[in-house]
């Protein structure tokens, strides 16, 4: 058979298992380069659909070939660029294929009041916050799965569960699915989400009117206690006293306690030790900002909730240039979308470019037209100015001592350069880098050795830095 006619027959078999901007963003410029030997090879045109296709489309795309009646016993995926040139003759076009019915409405979902008997305490849930819409990495999976888990056996497994990670990178998401999961799965229980900055108000203003015994009662009736942002409980002492009391009441009658933070417990300087070491006691799990290939998968599943269908070009071209959290991420395709819908407008590089730096003056853009080479780098001072800017910390986090990963990592990076391309004595970057011995610079440079070898993304974005600096 025709093989270009032989992938058309399978494309349209997959159109019934996967949704429609899935198939228009994984399956454009793809096609059928060989069938030899058992082996049906597909060709893909750029390296960030090969993980894709092997999780979600190899296993399919080999029963329905089977089904059409070819011997295929394996599918291989190569890539080739050329396949993206226009009019290439081997690919099929995928929008003629399946073209689009009436746009989607493109309302997001309504925050949702959850009414359990009782549930007084149920009604911060937002149902679009959902364990399977958020898109799992490397760098949150084990929280992800820890969630998982905690929401099908609430109280029995990891109790606490503390999960921890930086601004936008899906604490709330994650809490808030907790939430949800277990509401759905054990419609009996009782959840209590909140803030613990609502927390406080609360219970402040419960102490004023002298009804901290009610106060403390509603909140032991909870069959899971989900907590946010507990850092913001530090220095509240009565508050956090009040807390503790809590979760020892709920922990002792295995009642599931959730809490998440923007550091790790043995961080959380200024809390009671105490309540520190509960949160230790079950289970630890960090949320990191996502690699390349999940930015994108993300980005794929918000258009996807949003009801638009973006380019791969744009979306990989979106990804690379947001260097912080999901939430950035978000609020670009926002504004695309608005884009879309008030002016008719199809995104380009040129207008995506335009609002990512909106949102974000400070954004180097990665783009051929903008790139500018830069040679005024000629002290430790210019590369942490510019090492500081595109990891968007300060000079003074960068020299400091905080040893979260946003800073460490830049730190790091910057001393890399300083040794590298100024080529200066250990010594002088460690008394430079806020006073350091020359065994921590050398650590540190050892480091952003290893990390080339080892991290993709962190070498990708090194590099870009190289030639912004000029170098
Ligand atoms: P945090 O509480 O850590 O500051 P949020 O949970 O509010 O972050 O996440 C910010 C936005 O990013 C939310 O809209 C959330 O749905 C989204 N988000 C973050 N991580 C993911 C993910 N892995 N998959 C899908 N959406 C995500
Ligand atoms: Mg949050």
């Amino acid at each position: 058979m025709d093989k270009k006619i032989f992938w058309e027959k399978i494309l349209k078999q997959l159109s019934e298992d996967i949704p429609r901007p899935s198939l228009m963003t994984w399956f454009q410029n793809t096609c059928i380069l060989s069938i030899k030997d058992n082996i049906l090879t597909i060709g893909l045109p750029r390296d960030i659909f090969t993980p894709w296709h092997q999780q979600n489309s190899r296993k399919k795309i080999e029963k329905i070939a089977q089904g059409l009646g070819e011997e295929i016993l394996k599918i291989e995926f190569i890539v080739d660029g050329t396949l993206e040139n226009e009019g290439d003759s081997r690919v099929s076009d995928i929008l003629n294929l399946f073209p689009s019915q009436k746009p989607k409405s493109r309302k997001l979902p309504k925050i949702a009041e959850v009414k359990i008997a009782g549930g007084i305490l149920s009604r911060q849930l937002n149902n679009k916050f959902q364990l399977s819409n958020f898109v799992t990495g490397p760098g949150n999976r084990l929280a992800h799965a820890a969630s998982e888990s905690v929401a099908k056996s609430p109280g029995k497994k990891y109790n606490p569960l503390f999960i921890y990670g930086g601004v936008g990178l899906g604490k709330t998401h994650l809490l808030q699915s907790i939430g949800n999961e277990i509401i759905r799965t054990h419609p009996n229980y009782l959840v209590a989400f909140v803030s613990s900055e609502n927390f406080m108000a609360e219970f402040i203003e419960n102490i004023r009117h002298q009804k901290i015994d009610k106060f403390r009662e509603k909140w032991r009736r909870a069959d899971a206690l989900i907590v946010d942002d507990i850092q913001f409980l530090v220095g509240k002492t009565r508050t956090e006293e009040f807390f503790f009391h809590l979760f020892n009441d709920l922990f002792d009658s295995e009642k599931q306690i959730v809490v998440s933070s923007d550091r790790p417990p043995s961080e959380l300087q200024g809390m009671e030790k105490r309540l520190i070491s509960r949160f230790s006691m079950g289970m630890i799990a960090d949320l990191q900002f996502p690699e390349l290939e999940t930015r994108i998968a993300i980005l794929q599943q918000k258009s996807q909730e949003m009801g638009v269908i973006l380019n791969m070009k744009i979306m990989e071209f979106i990804a690379e240039n947001i260097h912080h959290s999901v939430r950035e991420l978000e609020g670009i395709l926002t504004q695309i979308v608005a884009k879309i819908d008030l002016e008719g407008e199809i995104p380009t590089q040129k207008s995506v470019t335009e609002i990512i730096k909106n949102v974000n003056k400070d954004l180097r853009i990665e783009s051929n037209h903008i790139e500018t080479v830069n040679n005024s780098i000629k002290t430790m001072n210019d590369v942490v100015d510019k090492v500081s800017k595109y990891y968007s910390v300060t000079k003074e986090e960068i020299l400091g001592s905080n040893r979260s990963r946003e800073f460490l990592v830049p730190r790091q990076v910057a001393m890399w350069f300083c040794k590298k391309k100024l080529s200066q004595p250990y010594q002088k970057i460690g008394s430079f880098f806020g006073g350091r011995d020359h065994t921590s610079v050398m650590n540190s440079i050892k480091r952003v050795e290893m990390l080339k070898k080892t991290d993709a993304e962190f070498w990708r974005n090194v590099n870009k830095l190289r030639k912004d600096l000029g170098f």
